[in-house]
């Protein structure tokens, strides 16, 4: 039996983030991230592994045990569900806030709103919420556009700095939630493997910067 810990990272900026942690927790790749085209990695730990992936796809490698832990934005969480998953550990990296934004000083006149996202489920439940009909469009990136491009009324996307909202005659409106970083963990696999997964919990943990 495989009794090696595989932990599925989110490439892109969530990772240059999570490494300096797992570092901290005596888990480094062995070979450069950055200029290799692998996506499965031995690590200086001989007992965990790390495998690169998109973070849509990580809680489902997770879910279904192909990985035994992963790393994962609350964002992706709060879109495709955590069922499955123990989320453990808030790492307090990649922090951002989930917005509602529209052009500069725009005002809702009719009955209806339309809203251009890649989140669609975290939208339609916030405009639900709050008794608003919202014809909800999907994209996959550059939800800013669409308001330019009459597309849509209002988008639901990512701010950090808020400096693509600007640049693109935008503004933040309402926050739906604010975004960091999540460990999660397949649950029969903190039952079966619980010393091994709990030593990385908790070695995270002592390494997460406070808020
Ligand atoms: P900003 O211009 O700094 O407000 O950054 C906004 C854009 O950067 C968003 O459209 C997101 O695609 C991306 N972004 C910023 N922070 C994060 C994050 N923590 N996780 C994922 N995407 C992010």
């Amino acid at each position: 039996m495989n009794q090696r810990l595989t932990i599925a990272l989110t490439k892109g900026r969530i990772l240059k983030e999570t490494l300096p942690l797992l570092a901290s927790a005596g888990i480094a790749p062995v070979d450069d991230i950055d200029s290799s085209r692998k996506l499965v990695f031995e690590t200086t730990h001989p007992a965990v592994r790390l495998v690169i992936i998109r973070g849509s796809d990580v809680p489902t490698y997770v879910r279904h045990g192909a990985a035994d832990m992963g790393v994962v934005g609350k964002d992706i969480l709060l879109e495709h569900g955590a069922e499955g998953l123990y989320e453990p550990l808030d790492l307090g990296i990649a922090r951002c806030r989930l917005m509602t934004a529209g052009p500069v000083g725009w005002r809702s006149t009719g009955a209806r709103i339309r809203v251009a996202t890649k989140f669609v489920n975290i939208a339609r439940r916030h405009f639900a919420g709050r008794g608003v009909h919202a014809d909800v469009i999907k994209l996959y990136g550059a939800m800013e556009l669409a308001p330019i491009m009459n597309l849509a009324d209002l988008i639901v996307d990512i701010v950090d700095t808020g400096n693509t909202l600007r640049a693109n005659g935008m503004e933040p409106l309402e926050e739906i939630a604010s975004i960091s970083s999540r460990l999660v963990v397949n649950k029969a696999a903190m039952r079966s493997r619980h010393a091994i997964i709990q030593r990385v919990i908790d070695d995270l943990a002592a390494a997460v910067p406070q808020a």
